[in-house]
């Protein structure tokens, strides 16, 4: 068995059911998902197959939507942001956000 690497305390099983959503097109791929913190962990290949279809019909890499799960730390929530977007924004921790609540949404500003 696996060990989680998000939490560390769980294990990876298998499952054919992570979605990930793209420009309204939804791709249901392969992995493994953490038995005590949720965390998806879709196989490399099955990312890649996602990518190349989702160039095809011309909708990446704008408005890539990632399913994924807050962690706990220190009494609070974490989100941590997906490493392409960290690059395509050029994002370090010294970059100042701003968090609007729309809706239900939650959206996240960089500072310039
Ligand atoms: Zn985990």
């Amino acid at each position: 068995m696996k060990k989680c690497l998000a939490c560390e305390k769980g294990e990876l099983i298998k499952v054919e059911d992570i979605i990930f959503e793209i420009d309204g097109y939804i791709f249901i791929v392969k992995g493994e998902r953490c038995t005590n913190c949720n965390e998806e962990f879709p196989y490399e290949e099955e990312t890649q197959r996602v990518i190349l279809t989702a160039r095809k019909l011309g909708v990446w890499p704008e408005s890539l939507k990632l399913y994924r799960h807050l962690s706990m730390s220190g009494g609070g929530l974490v989100f941590r942001i997906p490493s392409d977007i960290e690059k395509q924004l050029k994002l370090t921790e010294k970059t100042e956000i701003t968090i609007s609540k729309i809706g239900n949404k939650i959206v996240i500003e960089p500072e310039n």
